[in-house]
């Protein structure tokens, strides 16, 4: 085992005692992370829903597996990809983390970033993005573009596309539409990795 799959280890430990914000109060599971500690994509979503809560998976409800449908359809092995989200406990009813539960949990989010060291970090959603991406843009404006930022002690790359919650509510795969969009991009984010 590698000493950074130790240090994330540790991490999940440490997270499962959290009381860091509100979230601990009426979370079930806390949802850490899915996929590979080596990978070179990393995707960040927005915070568990209620299937993910109730496994401590992120991305297994719908949403989570239309993405992950998206994802060995465009290619992508399972060692490929390392998921995790913006909090680490589910915001009741499905609301979004408010600014306050966001900065609380960023410490763990910005460790699994330094451990996981991703060559590019996909921002799944406007909740991710906005963690990241400071100037005013809107998520249909900003996806499918690189923008860098120093966090978690270096430069890196980011990369915002569509939540596919969003693409839950269209059908349409022609081109043009969010779904094609959301296809294209996942397509970019694996021309851009070096393996
Ligand atoms: N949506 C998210 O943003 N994250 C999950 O883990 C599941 C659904
Ligand atoms: Fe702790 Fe993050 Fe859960 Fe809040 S959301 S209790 S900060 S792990």
């Amino acid at each position: 085992m590698k000493d950074s799959e130790a240090q994330l280890n540790k991490l999940i430990d440490e997270v499962k005692l959290c009381k860091k914000c509100e979230l601990s109060k009426t979370r079930i599971k806390t949802v850490f992370s899915d996929g590979c500690e080596y990978a070179p994509v990393m995707f960040i979503g927005e915070a568990p829903g209620k299937n993910e809560d109730e496994v401590g998976i992120p991305f297994i409800g719908r949403a989570g597996q239309l993405l992950r449908k998206y994802l060995f359809e465009t290619g992508y092995k399972q060692e490929d990809f390392y998921i995790a989200n913006t909090v680490k406990c589910r915001p009741p009813e499905n609301r979004k983390p408010t600014p306050k539960e966001k900065e609380a949990c960023y410490p763990y989010l910005e460790k699994q970033i330094e451990l996981v060291d991703p060559e590019i970090i996909v921002l799944v959603g406007s909740t991710a993005m906005e963690s990241f991406i400071k100037e005013k843009t809107t998520i249909t404006k900003a996806r499918g573009k690189i923008f860098e930022a120093n966090v978690a002690g270096k430069i890196r790359k980011f990369f915002p596309v569509f939540h596919p919650s969003y693409l839950l509510r269209y059908h349409s795969e022609e081109n043009g539409t969010p779904r094609y969009l959301f296809r294209e991009d996942l397509n970019a984010v694996r021309n851009l990795i070096s393996r």
